[in-house]
């Protein structure tokens, strides 16, 4: 590792003035991605500015029934907090299915939304990777591509975003605010996640400096009644190979409001508009389900690998829409398996 120094910043304005005068700095939170990818060069600060005094740890209700949760807040105190569990149930599971309980103690969420790919090549510094090394190639296009994007991949990255909770958020439509040297600004969340293109390198619209300072989930008649269904190959510590966050509202027995997002399948957290679409004011009958299941899965594109994970986005669609919508769903568990 090459000597990197060390800064602990107790407010916002002296983080983002530290980082913002010197271009080889970045924040450090929870560390738990950052510090990986600094013991095997993938990423080479001269600077780490420590932003974990930050008196950004809040999770509370705000306007009518939202939600702000503070960027350096920890993902395990958010997934168990009361006013999370209860009206955001999909942000909870979403929290609980993602890393390990360690990770999640250590882990912030602004980290988790800022979280690199876990693509094998971007780790490794022999392989070709343009979202590494802009121009150097993406070997994942004709190599070992089973857990890569069949939605929003451009023939110079397939990568799949790998935030659990990021999916969580797109579908209700949370809102990340930042702050720079001369002032803040709301980014909306669908927004915050730029999809490869021709620069699979910029991920994020964040200028250099600029920091996550909250996430706000404004109310919705829905959210209360959501759930998180993640398949993964093993039941924890793994990423998704499929997930599917779902927010309803139902009323004279049709479709009044739905949210819907997918994990795993795409290079950015991917909103299912056009499933939503075709259900708003429909029956919630399974037939309606896998009809609009089909539809949003008819742009996927396979790598030769992850064509599996078509039909296994479709079923674990209509998977979560059949919980979601079950008189008993409160109690329909949302921890994966197979769909
Ligand atoms: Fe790099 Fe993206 Fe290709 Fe993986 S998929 S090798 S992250 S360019």
């Amino acid at each position: 590792m090459r000597p990197v120094s060390y800064s602990r910043v107790p407010d916002v304005a002296t983080a983002i003035g530290a980082v913002s005068a010197d271009p080889d700095s970045t924040f450090l939170a929870g560390g738990t991605t950052q510090v990986d990818l600094l013991r095997i060069y993938v990423e080479q600060p001269g600077r780490l500015v420590d932003i974990n005094d930050l008196p950004l740890r809040q999770v509370e209700s705000v306007d009518g029934g939202g939600l702000r949760i503070g960027a350096v807040a920890r993902m395990s105190d958010v997934a168990q907090a009361q006013v999370v569990r209860q009206g955001f149930p999909v942000i909870s599971q979403a929290l609980l299915l993602g890393a390990s309980p360690q990770l999640r103690n250590m882990a912030s969420i602004g980290g988790n939304l800022m979280q690199r790919v876990r693509c094998g090549y971007f780790r490794d510094l022999a392989a070709g990777c343009n979202k590494r090394a802009p121009g150097s190639g993406c070997a994942a296009l004709h190599g070992i591509n089973r857990g890569h994007a069949i939605l929003g991949t451009s023939e110079r990255c397939i990568a799949t975003h790998p935030s659990d909770l990021a999916v969580a958020l797109v579908a209700l439509d949370a809102v990340v605010h930042t702050q720079n040297g001369s002032g803040g600004r709301a980014i909306p969340i669908d927004d915050f996640f730029l999809l490869p293109d021709d620069t699979p390198e910029r991920e994020h619209p964040l200028d250099h400096g600029e920091l996550i300072v909250s996430v706000e989930v404004p109310a919705t008649k829905s959210a209360a009644r959501s759930l998180y269904l993640k398949v993964r190959d093993r039941e924890s510590y793994e990423f998704a190979l499929v997930s599917v966050a779902v927010a309803i509202d139902l009323h004279g027995g049709a479709i009044s409001e739905i949210r819907l997002a997918l994990g795993g399948v795409a290079t950015k957290p991917w909103r299912a508009r056009q499933a939503e679409r075709m259900l708003i004011g429909a029956p919630p009958t399974t037939e309606n389900f896998t009809a609009a299941a089909r539809e949003e899965l008819l742009p996927a594109v396979p790598y030769g690998m992850n064509e599996f994970k078509i039909e296994l986005a479709r079923r674990c669609i209509v998977r979560a829409l059949q919980a979601v919508t079950a008189d008993n769903w409160q109690t329909a568990t949302a921890t994966g398996g197979t769909a």
